[in-house]
């Protein structure tokens, strides 16, 4: 059976100390669960830290961004290497704030997707439009060229997951209907369907992101293609968090 994923997004919040105090109690509360998985993507510098605390616990770890090259003259940047020695499995790529605010475009993208395929962890690829494209009909067209860009060349579906954020929800408090964000999700199935066959298509996990609270997860997990969550604001409270992760 395909478990969910219910990730966290620290984004730039949380020091080492603050990271390792809440992730012990996070690793006290998690159970194993059949049905469901649990990742948090700290910020780098807990990374390391984090995976010690998170060893024997059923919590996944996860990085929110990679640089393209194995190695190189890149002041400030972190390899997947790096990454992977650390203890990460996932990385995301693409979120919409690195797209945004720094500037990378699909083809960087692709190259962060691929790269962490290459050094052994699940790439969570991003896509998302912007509420001006939604208002414009445009919705569509934007997650079909993310989703095609963004895996081009890409050949390791079973490690694939996919997170559809609308970028008008991500810490807006404002979420896309369950009806909204099902839609969107079943056109990236068909999506990657198309380009990797039905059977594979259904193996990944296909996340929504964007102002996902206790209050709303569990109308948003009823639908058909929703696998998973990727929570931000409401995943850096213990309580919020174990509200998310125990949706029924
Ligand atoms: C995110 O950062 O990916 C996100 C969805 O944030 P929030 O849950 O705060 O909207």
């Amino acid at each position: 059976m395909k478990k969910s994923l219910i990730a966290g997004n620290w984004k730039m919040y949380k020091t080492p100390g603050e990271s390792v105090d809440f992730l012990k109690k996070l690793a006290m509360e998690t159970v194993k669960y059949n049905d469901r998985e649990v990742l948090v993507c700290p910020p780098f510098t807990s990374l390391y830290p984090a995976a010690e605390i998170l060893k024997d616990a059923p919590v996944s770890l996860g990085a929110q961004n990679v640089h393209t090259e194995k190695e190189g003259a890149f002041t400030g940047e972190i390899s997947p290497a790096m990454l992977r020695d650390s203890g990460v499995e996932y990385v995301i790529c693409g979120h919409s704030e690195r797209r945004n605010i720094f500037g990378e475009n699909d083809s960087t993208v692709n190259g962060k997707v691929r790269i962490s395929s290459e050094y052994g962890m699940s790439p969570i690829l991003c896509v998302g439009e912007k509420i001006e494209e939604r208002k414009a009909g445009k919705t569509f067209d934007v997650i079909r060229s993310q989703v095609e860009n963004g895996l081009s060349g890409y050949d390791r579906p079973d490690m694939l997951v996919v997170a559809y954020e609308p970028v008008w929800a991500i810490g807006t408090g404002l979420t896309a209907t369950p009806e909204q964000a099902q839609e969107v999700h079943l056109f990236i199935r068909q999506m990657l369907s198309n380009l990797y066959g039905r059977e594979l298509s259904m193996a990944v996990r296909i996340l929504y992101g964007g102002s996902v609270k206790p209050e709303n997860v569990n109308s948003l997990m009823r639908q058909d293609d929703i696998d998973g969550a990727l929570v931000g604001g409401a995943s850096l409270k213990l309580d919020s968090f174990m509200g998310i992760v125990n949706y029924s």
